[in-house]
């Protein structure tokens, strides 16, 4: 039986956080009854910096006409990518921010190109607000506008810009930016047409728990329709540099994010995988969300601007990711941006 809402509610307000680790790594040894945790080897390309939406929790964009916004160029994105092969990557999440003079042939140009030089190379690219503003600016529907992009190379679309899926606290914190259903209607479509996505959840920045569950109804109930997540990924505000972190006084405690991932794991039973971060947290808590049901610890992020331009500069590589999964009892395998385990041995 799956936890109903009021359930997953209560779970986040109880103080049982031993009992709550149990339940949720008995979820996650039922869908992964292996004793593996897996990561990836990819990297973060941000082509642009330059947004027009403005959103209170970010440090990372750059408004246009800003000396320090950039676009980059095609060849530097490419030294990006052979840096990541180099590495042994299999693929790349590139994002930005919603570019107001870039349409839907900037971007044709742009996959289309990268997938003739690097075939093999996975292009996890472009939010749902990014989708919806390429639509915006070209005059095309959402639908038109995936399918463009996948026929040009893009292979997935990762789950960023979900960050509350609640109007009421989006309107708080990210005004310009889509609604929660524009947010779902993109991915709705990407999964109709072929394309897997990941979902995100940024908590922290002043909801309540009962935002948190609507966020994971949503989702769920997405999934429940398409199938189309590979993966939920919870990861919680970064407060340093950004207008939002004037008025949220404390971050996220190490508490509060075991539960939320734990509480996550159990709801969202019918998506596969839930991702343990060590970016934010750390590896230390990164390690114990193993045993609240994370089944996987994402990527070494050879390049990371987003959270680290709000104050988290941590870094790791594969040989320390892989040194945290052993202590922490699991099995290290790397995995592709589609969680496949190719690489198990
Ligand atoms: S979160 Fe994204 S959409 Fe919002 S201001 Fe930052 S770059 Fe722009």
């Amino acid at each position: 039986m799956p936890l109903s809402s009021v359930q997953a509610l209560d779970w986040l307000r109880s103080d049982d956080l031993i009992g709550l680790g149990m339940e949720a790594s008995a979820v996650r040894r039922r869908l992964h009854p292996g004793n593996v945790v897996t990561y990836q080897i990819d990297r973060n390309i941000n082509y642009t910096n330059i947004c027009t939406e403005y959103c209170s929790f970010c440090a990372f964009y750059r408004p246009v006409g800003s000396p320090e916004g950039y676009l980059l160029p095609f060849e530097e994105i490419c030294r990006k990518i052979e840096e990541t092969i180099a590495l042994g990557g299999t693929g790349a999440l590139m994002q930005g921010g919603l570019h107001p003079g870039l349409k839907i042939d900037y971007y044709e140009d742009l996959l289309r190109r990268l997938k003739t030089r690097y075939p093999a190379f996975h292009l996890h690219c472009l939010s749902a607000p990014e989708v919806l503003n390429i639509a915006e600016l070209s005059g095309l529907t959402i639908e038109e506008t995936i399918a463009r992009l996948r026929d040009s190379g893009l292979d997935s679309i990762p789950g960023a810009g979900a960050e509350i899926l609640d109007d009421e606290v989006r309107e708080r914190i990210a005004r310009l930016k889509c609604s929660a259903e524009e947010w779902l209607a993109v991915h709705r479509a990407a999964h109709r047409l072929g394309l897997r996505t990941t979902a995100t959840m940024m908590f922290g920045c002043g909801e309540t728990l009962e935002h948190r569950v609507h966020h994971l109804e949503r989702i769920r109930r997405l999934q429940e329709e398409t199938g189309g997540f590979t993966a939920f990924i919870p990861w919680f505000f970064q407060r340093e540099h950004t207008s939002l972190g004037r008025f949220i006084k404390e971050e996220t405690t190490a508490v509060d994010y075991l539960k939320t991932l734990a509480v996550s794991r159990i709801y969202l039973d019918n998506i596969e995988n839930v991702q343990a971060s060590w970016l934010t947290p750390g590896h230390k808590i990164c390690q114990i969300a193993l045993r609240f049901g994370g089944n996987d610890v994402g990527s070494i992020l050879i390049e990371e601007n987003v959270v680290s331009a709000a104050g988290c500069t941590r870094t790791t590589n594969e040989e320390r990711l892989r040194q945290m999964i052993q202590d922490a009892g699991f099995r290290p395998v790397k995995r592709d941006t589609l969680y496949r385990n190719y690489f198990l041995n």
